[in-house]
């Protein structure tokens, strides 16, 4: 640990940051600037699936540094090209807009859904976190998160799931919704609820938009939470694992939807960079259904060994320990025994390992938590 860390640090104090700097990773390992060794069940929140430096997109992403680095979406790129086949291909036929981050992935969700449509309103559901730009955050069931930038973007409607048929109606152009509340502390959609949404966009003619910027990319132990469900969305976000930890975001629209955008309508000077797509190239063939029974094996395995601490909830390696005290405290003490954990609310830990954490890791990741709640 660095005491002087804060001291000298000169950024702008949006995060409460823990008062260490990690230096090397390696696969569910992190290293601090004292030599350190850590068990990482965060995954830089939900982000370095494959675990930190997979041999994949770190093979894939230097041979990109050796070739190209940037041209602008006003060119084709190999790389762009061949992710958008890859996640067309995980799709069953989608057509992908490239950004560089999740909450870029719901702006475009968002403006695409009104092009589409020509109405205005978007229905999500309380507690539910889509990002921190403007029509993000306008969409995100967290007043709190909310109120401090209000006037925001009109047109946002905010629904449980139980009231999701009262809030929808002819002028909604699309449904949001998280398959797993990630950030409002991992609470799973209840199947029905996400069966409702299909049916009420299409009576209403509204379109079904999947944030699957955490669920994503074999985190529940599916590619794609939704595939689940048993249905099939209009759109679906996708970022967080998808560069395992270079900057990547995607909206993935159904080859079925409408197309939307015209030329013009929407851009970003970054999105679709080579490397970064050469990397996800690498990740989303890493994700296979070796990768995925194992998400479902280990996720199991830290249910089970977790239960006599709290509640647990979640899906695949998104899981959250309920416990009946503020967890904040936990946080720093874990990391004092070697461990990285989150939280996504007072009471709640966060645990979202690397997908390939082996179940000797998973077991030294119960006995350290154990230890740490005891
Ligand atoms: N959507 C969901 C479901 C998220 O969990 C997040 C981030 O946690 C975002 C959007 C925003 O992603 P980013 O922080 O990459 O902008």
């Amino acid at each position: 640990m660095t005491s002087e860390a804060t001291t000298w640090a000169k950024l702008l104090p949006t995060y409460a940051r823990q008062d260490i700097t990690f230096t090397d990773g390696d696969g569910a390992w992190l290293v601090d600037a004292d030599g350190k060794r850590y068990l990482d069940l965060f995954a830089g929140i939900a982000v370095v699936g494959l675990g930190h430096r997979h041999p994949a997109p770190r093979t894939a992403a230097q041979a990109q540094l050796d070739r190209l680095w940037h041209v602008s979406n006003l060119y084709w790129t190999e790389p762009m090209s061949e992710l958008a086949e890859k996640l067309s291909d995980r799709f069953g036929g989608a057509h992908t807009f490239f950004c560089n981050s999740g909450t870029e992935s719901v702006e475009a969700a968002l403006k695409w859904a009104r092009k589409a449509t020509g109405r205005t309103e978007v229905v999500s559901l309380e507690g539910s976190f889509h990002g921190r730009t403007f029509g993000a955050l306008s969409v995100t069931g967290q007043p709190s998160k909310r109120e401090p930038f209000a006037p925001l973007v009109p047109g946002a409607r905010f629904a449980t799931a139980e009231t999701l048929a009262g809030q929808v109606g002819p002028d909604t152009a699309a449904i949001l919704l998280e398959p797993v509340q990630g950030e409002g502390g991992v609470h799973p959609l209840p199947p029905v609820a996400l069966a409702e949404a299909r049916a009420l966009a299409d009576e209403h003619g509204a379109l079904l938009i999947l944030d699957e910027v955490q669920t994503g990319v074999g985190r529940t132990g599916t590619f794609f939470a939704w595939e689940t469900y048993g249905i099939r969305p209009d759109a679906v976000t996708l970022a967080k694992g998808l560069g395992n930890g270079l900057p990547i975001g995607a909206l993935l629209v159904s080859d079925e939807a409408p197309t939307g955008f015209e030329p013009g309508d929407h851009g970003s000077t970054f999105g679709g960079n080579p490397v970064s797509c050469a990397a996800a190239c690498a990740v989303v063939d890493a994700i296979d259904g070796d990768l995925l029974a194992h998400v479902l094996d280990v996720s199991a395995q830290l249910s089970e060994g977790l239960a006599p601490l709290g509640e647990i909830r979640g899906l695949g390696l998104l899981l959250a320990l309920e416990l009946d005290r503020p967890v904040a405290p936990l946080l720093a003490s874990a990391l004092e025994r070697g461990l990285v954990i989150g939280s996504a609310g007072e009471n709640t830990i966060r645990l979202t390992p690397p997908l390939t954490l082996t179940h000797d890791e998973a077991a030294l990741g119960i006995e350290l938590l154990t230890e740490v709640i005891a």
